[in-house]
């Protein structure tokens, strides 16, 4: 099982020498630094308690370079939610304390020793089991699972009242842990995956070595597969993952029960139940009603290595630049992307990248091309995603990787695309993005264009402009000008104007978003295609978008939610 890497918090420059060895000692960490304040860091943020709080709700560790005052007041709010507590530590910024403070039963304690021995200081370790026995005997490896928390603490603290122990099973990660065994001991620890009541002085762990083949799909799977273990006597627990047909991959029935019983599902082709159980390395345990087939492995089953997995794509919007206004779905599904697909600007507006993710870079013009790639490689079982500016269903896209399956959808040789789970993020388009810095100038109806007559006809983009503007609306155009298309803005005007005042005002937004962003309000009037380039956003008002001055010096420019006579006027 990967681990998240995890994320280093810094604000201020001082801090960056030891982040930066923290790194090392973790592939693919990313060193979050304070906007303004830290020069090179990975990934600059605003500010620090929303950065912060972010992370814990994504559960991803925290490394905060700061005081364990400021983190635990700033995550105070977020400890009584339910749900998993990532490690969360601090680090003194000269790297001489290491203080884990959330995440005992997540490896905070781990994580804190691999840091110190780094660092080369000691851990601030406060608990006593780990204590004493350097490990956390109720946080059992990936692999495992623990029966009963609560039951488990007061079995260490037995052990730490001087109890002695005996292992039943097989527990590998506790053979270089110094217990105090003793082979007659009342107390045991108990590895297996049968079903049993714990008895009151034992520590009952799972070995997640269980995998069951489904053979048809019904609404009770769930529950059929939860009857057949317990027939056979085997601790729900103890199961690791599911095991389908390929041609049951889009089968969201199957997807709701491995969700219910919270575990993975893995696909293989062309072959019968038991001769997948054969390759699947385990042996046949039992079969039950319903077409179950139980399989048993010696040790816990390494998920990831059976059959394979369902590939996802995901086509997400950056937004216009700013991190900041990245919905955090797409963050989470850039830190999880093993491939990433995109025209070179905003594959790197996404990153940075962790060195394990693949980008391919491609021309702004081979859409389809790359939709088909995405498909191509999430149909591996990888988890692809294809980056667009802003939202990807505005110009971008989200349209041609739909176009992409739709394609196919067909055709028998690409049933594997379609198996692929495709999900669309959105983002800020450029025009809401803009929009928000110069006022409210789509605060009533509005039309989006794009000026381009690269894949639609002018004739029918000079009839959409005739109409909208004689309809009144507010609007925005996008890809208003090229050096391919140099005349065409000039004449879309010549249009807007014949039903448009010379006051009429026009918001033009320029790399909003990004570094040397720029936003400009002249009227109609003065507007000139010069003004324009194809990273501007042109937002031309309607009859009752007005401007006033702001306090700054610069104009506010809104259009009234009203329309005709002013309401109580
Ligand atoms: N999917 C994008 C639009 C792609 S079309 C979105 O939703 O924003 C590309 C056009 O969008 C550009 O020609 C420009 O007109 C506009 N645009 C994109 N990003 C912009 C930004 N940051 N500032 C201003 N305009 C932008």
């Amino acid at each position: 099982m990967t681990q998240t890497p995890p994320a280093i918090v810094v604000l201020g420059n001082g801090s960056l020498a030891t982040a930066r060895r923290i790194q090392q000692v973790f592939p693919g960490a990313l060193i979050h630094g304070l906007d303004g304040r830290v020069q090179g860091a990975d990934r600059p943020y605003a500010e620090f308690g929303a950065t912060l709080r972010e992370l814990y709700r994504q559960g991803s560790p925290i490394i905060a370079l700061c005081a364990a005052g400021i983190v635990i007041r700033t995550l105070a709010p977020l400890l009584l939610e339910k749900g998993a507590e990532p490690p969360v530590l601090a680090v003194a910024e000269d790297g001489s304390a290491v203080v884990p403070l959330l995440g005992g039963l997540a490896g905070v304690n781990g994580l804190a020793r691999e840091i110190a021995a780094a660092l080369a200081v000691a851990p601030a370790i406060t608990t006593s089991g780990e204590l004493r026995f350097g490990t956390c005997l109720l946080n059992p490896p990936a692999g495992y699972a623990l029966a009963d928390l609560e039951q488990g603490k007061r079995f260490v603290s037995d052990l730490l009242a001087g109890q002695s122990v005996r292992v039943e099973g097989q527990a590998p990660w506790l053979d270089k842990v110094p217990l105090p065994h003793d082979s007659q001991a009342a107390r045991s620890i108990h590895v297996s995956h049968l079903q049993r009541e714990a008895a009151a002085d034992e520590l009952l762990i799972y070995p997640r070595n269980v995998l069951v083949a489904v053979e048809r799909v019904s609404e009770q799977l769930a529950s059929e597969v939860n009857q057949a273990l317990s027939a056979a006597a085997i601790a729900a627990p103890a199961l690791a993952c599911l095991l389908a047909d390929e041609s049951q991959m889009a089968n969201p029935l199957l997807h709701q029960a491995a969700a219910e019983l919270n575990v993975a599902v893995r696909y293989m082709t062309g072959a019968s139940n038991a001769e997948r159980l054969k390759l699947s390395g385990v042996s046949l345990h039992s079969a039950a009603q319903a077409g179950l087939l139980i399989g048993i492995g010696a040790e816990p089953l390494n998920v990831e290595r059976i059959g394979r997995g369902r590939g996802r794509l995901a086509v997400i919007g950056l937004g216009p630049g700013a991190r900041e206004l990245m919905v955090p779905a797409v963050q989470a599904e850039l830190a999880r992307a093993n491939d990433v697909l995109g025209y070179e600007t905003y594959v790197r507006m996404a990153g940075p990248f962790r060195d394990d993710q693949v980008l391919h870079n491609t021309d702004n013009r081979e859409e389809m091309q790359r939709a088909r790639h995405a498909f191509e490689l999430a149909a591996q079982g990888r988890s692809v995603v294809v980056v667009s500016s802003g939202d990807p269903g505005v110009f971008a896209m989200a349209a041609a990787v739909l176009e992409a399956l739709h394609e196919v959808v067909d055709d028998p040789a690409r049933a594997d695309w379609r198996g692929v789970e495709l999900e669309i993020l959105p983002g800020v388009s450029a025009s809401l993005a803009t929009a928000a810095q110069a006022g409210a100038p789509l605060g009533h109806d509005f039309c989006v264009m794009s000026l381009s007559d690269n894949l639609k006809p002018w004739s029918i983009i000079e009839q959409r402009l005739e109409l909208a503007s004689q309809a009144d609306l507010v609007l925005a155009f996008y890809n208003p000008i090229s050096r391919s298309r140099p005349w065409q803005l000039g004449r879309a005007l010549e249009i807007v104007r014949q039903h448009r005042s010379a006051q009429t005002p026009v918001t033009l937004g320029r790399d909003i978003g990004r570094p040397g962003q720029s936003l400009r309000v002249v009227s109609l009037g003065e507007l000139t295609p010069e003004m324009v380039d194809m990273r501007t956003m042109v937002l031309v008002g309607s009859s009752t978008t007005c401007t006033f001055p702001r306090a700054d010096g610069g104009q506010w420019v809104y259009t009234p939610r009203w329309y005709g006579a002013k309401p109580g006027a």
